[in-house]
């Protein structure tokens, strides 16, 4: 594809900031930059001993038997969850809820990026392989931080135009000798473990279609399983799974039919069609991509994908007469050495609201009315907690995880959510909670087996959702078939204050067997970090108010706290080194929240400093102070536009630029806030906005989709809205 014809949404206004801040990666590295290599820590701490992982690094080696036997090696973190199951729990506890009071800062890396940072670490013999923004992998000397090899895939900066949800990376795989990433613009590569130098790299995605990866690849049986993501945008999805050695595509399983006029990819896909009706949802893509969540359980031999939601969002839209719209929002079971279709459950039929499935999942052996039942469990978007047989695909239970509106509860008989009245919105807008942020969103879970409970980053968030009128599909650009302008903070004062006082999230400790919740730490605001727990009786988190936290695991007593200087949205991990734990986790405020929601993550005040943090016992190291920022009001323009133009220029703003700038021109900490932009940005507007100006920094033209009429338009929202933070209003 040609990208220089083809103008992106919501990256555009991302783009924009992005050049008009001067934030791309070839700027000067802020001032706390590490010099160098090397981590920032103590001399003495640095002078350590060496032991086998610091002075000859153990050759990468990781086998399918490894992962299976994690807790045999609880030192090492394997795979995305630690081990297949995906619990993310460790089994150490050297650190642990008498001592960890002692913890402290043993080394930070600051990293030369400025978007989020939500990549779990993997840690195999004392180097820690992670991702920062823009698919970059790094590979870490686990006790002192030193940078041991960098990859950067170089994707194009205009390819954010593509990407919902910020330049981010999940994390990395491991197999034998080699390392995997999937990158924004749809590549998969190997990289070789020792050196970092790239392998072998393939394509895994059509380049003429908005498609992008963020999600952790998984190995299993000696194949890279790689989905990807671009719903918001228009794409169909699938999951690939690639020779781990060659490279070579061994299958690709889809999630939703194609083209009617084609033949079936696979029998599950003609079952699938039958409950897609009218509409041409294969022109904009059907949706349904994996972007996040897989498990595997190797004695069931049974791979786990989770599936996203539609494109677009609105099933009026993509499927008028109605139906389930398979496997949109379904956890699905796969062979992982075919790619056989074994069994589904949906979670969300008929969606509608961008509740997807892609949640994390857990595998467990619980024990429910004294049996033993092994069980996958979800916390998707749509608020439900699900308990599913994984052998067969059966509910065993599901129940609400905070308050919901658009379901009373699932049935028991049928497995299926019972709808409210009115919940499938028409051209009659509808409150509704939760929003297409989800009730939990990627953050990633953790269960013990220890507690027995399941800890969730919860987000309590409304929306309005309301049909879009005159909808026209835009390739490349976001197409959710909704009203998004329904859903921007309220103009009125009160109202606004009203969503922002129930906009917030907690953690939850909820047993999955009673299906209760046990204890709960409330935060201010949503978009909290992912978890972790441990043999400790320890549960940690980032927040996104920048403190990196430790918790009881039984009764979630906080037993210690750091200011990280940054919001947190990534998920820690521990591991043992030369005999001493260690926690490891990436800060860096970002993400799709962090981006799009305006005031409503801009009020926990924190920016990202993008940084890997490792802390022990005793640690001596300590972060450099945060530089203030200057932030003056410039001169502005005169605002001459009248009423009708401001609310049209709110509808287009929120439409095409509010998913990277922020609701209501307010940036919620990542990129630079547009009400500040000085008079050489106001003048070349037209040539940002529609010229393409700064599109090697991200922000491409938005000519497809704006006319020049509706870009001055824009301008003249944004410059009301610097007015009237000049004036003292909110
Ligand atoms: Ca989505």
């Amino acid at each position: 594809m040609n990208m220089s014809k083809r103008p992106l949404p919501c990256v555009l206004l991302a783009a924009v900031l992005f050049v008009l801040a001067g934030c791309g990666r070839n700027d000067p590295p802020p001032a706390s930059m590490t010099a160098g290599d090397e981590a920032s820590q103590p001399a003495d701490a640095a002078q350590k001993p060496a032991s086998a992982a610091t002075s000859a690094p153990a050759v990468l080696d990781v086998t399918g038997a490894r992962i299976i036997a994690a807790d045999s090696e609880p030192g090492n973190w394997f795979s995305h969850g630690r081990g297949y199951d995906e619990q993310r729990f460790s089994p150490l506890d050297l650190i642990n809820a008498d001592n960890v009071g002692g913890m402290s800062l043993a080394w930070y890396y600051d990293l030369e990026t400025d978007r989020g940072l939500e990549a779990t670490p993997l840690v195999v013999d004392g180097t820690i392989y992670t991702t920062g923004t823009w698919s970059i992998v790094y590979a870490f000397n686990a006790i002192s931080g030193k940078l041991l090899w960098k990859f950067d895939p170089e994707v194009p900066k205009e390819w954010a135009v593509h990407l919902c949800c910020d330049a981010v990376n999940r994390g990395v795989a491991l197999w034998e000798d080699k390392v995997y990433v999937g990158t924004l613009d749809g590549r998969l590569i190997a990289l070789d473990g020792g050196t970092g130098e790239p392998v072998w790299s393939v394509q895994t995605t059509d380049r003429s279609r908005p498609y992008s990866i963020t999600g952790a690849p998984r190995v299993v049986k000696g194949r890279v399983i790689i989905g990807n993501g671009g719903s918001e945008l228009g794409v169909r999805g699938y999951v690939s799974a690639y020779d781990a050695a060659s490279g070579e595509l061994d299958w690709r399983f889809y999630t939703v039919p194609g083209d009617p006029s084609e033949p079936f990819e696979s029998p599950a896909l003609e079952m699938a069609a039958a409950t897609w009706k009218g509409g041409e949802w294969w022109k904009i893509g059907g949706g349904g991509t994996v972007w996040d969540s897989m498990a595997y359980d190797p004695d069931l031999d049974l791979l786990y994908i989770g599936v996203g939601n539609g494109s677009p969002w609105n099933r009026h839209i993509r499927s008028p007469g109605g139906g389930d719209n398979l496997f949109l929002s379904s956890i699905v079971a796969l062979r992982p050495d075919s790619g056989e279709y074994v069994w589904h459950y949906q979670t969300t039929p008929g969606e509608s609201w961008d509740y997807t499935a892609t949640q994390h999942m857990i595998l467990a052996d619980v024990e429910i009315d004294g049996q033993r039942r092994e069980v996958l469990m979800q916390a998707p978007k749509n608020g439900f907690f699900y308990v599913l047989d994984r052998a067969t695909g059966e509910l065993i239970s599901a129940e609400k995880f905070v308050e919901i509106t658009w379901a009373t509860h699932v049935d028991p008989e049928t497995g299926r959510p019972v709808e409210t009245e009115g919940a499938r919105y028409s051209e009659k807008p509808v409150f509704t909670l939760p929003s297409p942020l989800g009730a939990h969103n990627w953050h990633p879970m953790s269960y013990s087996p220890l507690t027995g409970l399941v800890y969730i980053p919860v987000q309590e968030m409304p929306w309005v959702y309301g049909q879009a009128e005159d909808f026209e599909y835009q390739p490349g650009f976001w197409n959710t078939g909704t009203e998004m302008v329904l859903a921007a903070l309220p103009e009125d004062a009160d109202n606004r204050k009203a969503v922002l006082a129930m906009t917030r999230g907690h953690i939850a400790a909820w047993d999955p067997v009673a299906q209760t919740e046990v204890w709960r730490v409330q935060h201010p605001g949503i978009w909290n970090g992912g978890l972790l727990s441990t043999a400790g009786n320890l549960v940690m988190q980032g927040n996104a108010h920048g403190e990196f936290a430790v918790y009881r695991a039984d009764n979630g007593e906080k037993l210690w706290s750091m200011p990280v200087q940054t919001g947190v949205v990534a998920a820690p991990v521990t591991y043992l080194a030369d005999g001493e734990q260690y926690v490891t986790v990436m800060v860096g405020w970002g993400g799709v929240a962090a981006l799009a929601g305006g005031e409503i993550t801009a009020r926990s005040g924190v920016r990202n400093v993008s940084r890997v943090l490792t802390f022990r016992l005793g640690g001596e190291a300590e972060l450099p102070p945060l530089p203030p920022i200057e932030r003056l009001l410039p001169e502005l323009p005169e605002l001459t536009a009248d009423a009708a133009m401001l609310q049209s220029g709110r509808k287009l703003y929120t439409d095409r630029c509010s998913v990277c700038h922020g609701d209501g021109v307010v940036s919620g900490g990542v990129l630079p806030d547009l009400r500040y932009l000085d008079k050489e940005g106001h003048d070349a507007w037209q040539a940002i906005v529609l010229g393409g100006l700064h599109r090697e920094r991200g922000m491409v033209s938005f000519a497809q989709v704006l006319s020049v009429q509706d870009s001055e338009a824009v301008h003249a929202y944004v410059l009301s809205r610097a007015h009237a933070l000049k004036n003292g209003q909110p």
